[in-house]
């Protein structure tokens, strides 16, 4: 799931300087889930934006906005209010954003800030568990991502500054090595730790980068 957070209102609105007709565009999918672009946060910031004297010509929650073919559709379907808008405040995370603009080739505002590609813990609770290196090596180490939960993305490790049990780039954090030992221990394993992981084959997350599906594309 991608984690996004709200942009903090004054910078919203700093975007939104000298703009009177606003459409709103949630998500309902990861925004939901992270309460940063369901139905309630589109309302809220329909009330919000009004009250600082803009006019909404739309409220919509797509389904996903990062799928350009949904956005394609609902422009088509909701043409009329996009003419009247000036922009589309998108809460959405930085990829529907972009998808939005590219499928209504209007001007677009992120109403949020895109964090990571995280896990959902619980309600409201995400953590970061793959940094998209393009590369997967978790076989190698229990499940636990070297790149993303050691800060300095060591693919032998641990380092030198490991203290009881933290990482030293901050107290708060376990030492991902540590979780990746004891996480092999426990599957019996251990022999993966003595073996020289090469370096990341960083050529495989060169952006932009593109996928195609060949069977989807045979079908298609
Ligand atoms: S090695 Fe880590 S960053 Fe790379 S794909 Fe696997 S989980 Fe994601
Ligand atoms: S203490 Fe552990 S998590 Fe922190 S940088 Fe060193 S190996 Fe990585």
């Amino acid at each position: 799931m991608i984690i996004t957070k709200q942009k903090p209102i004054d910078e919203i609105l700093k975007y939104l300087e000298g703009v009177k007709n606003v459409f709103i565009a949630g998500c309902a999918q990861c925004a939901t889930v992270c309460k940063t672009g369901g139905e309630d946060e589109v309302k809220k910031m329909e009330e919000l934006l009004k009250g600082h004297g803009k006019n909404i010509t739309a409220i919509e929650i797509w389904d996903p906005p990062c799928h350009l073919l949904e956005v394609r559709k609902r422009a088509r379907d909701n043409k009329a209010a996009l003419d009247k808008a000036d922009v589309i405040l998108s809460m959405s995370c930085g990829d529907g954003c972009f998808t939005i603009f590219h499928g209504t080739g209007k001007k677009v505002v992120p109403a949020t800030d895109t964090l990571f590609l995280g896990e959902a813990e619980r309600a409201g609770h995400f953590a970061e568990v793959c940094s998209l290196c393009g590369d997967c090596t978790l076989f190698m180490t229990g499940g636990y991502c070297p790149n993303t939960f050691c800060p300095k993305g060591l693919q032998n490790g641990p380092c030198g500054g490991v203290k009881d049990g933290k990482c030293e780039v901050s107290p708060d954090i376990d030492c991902g090595w540590l979780l990746i030992y004891n996480r092999l221990k426990e599957l019996g394993e251990l022999d993966k730790m003595k073996k020289i992981h090469p370096p990341k084959d960083h050529s495989k997350s060169i952006k932009p980068r593109k996928v195609v599906v060949d069977a989807v594309k045979k079908r298609t």
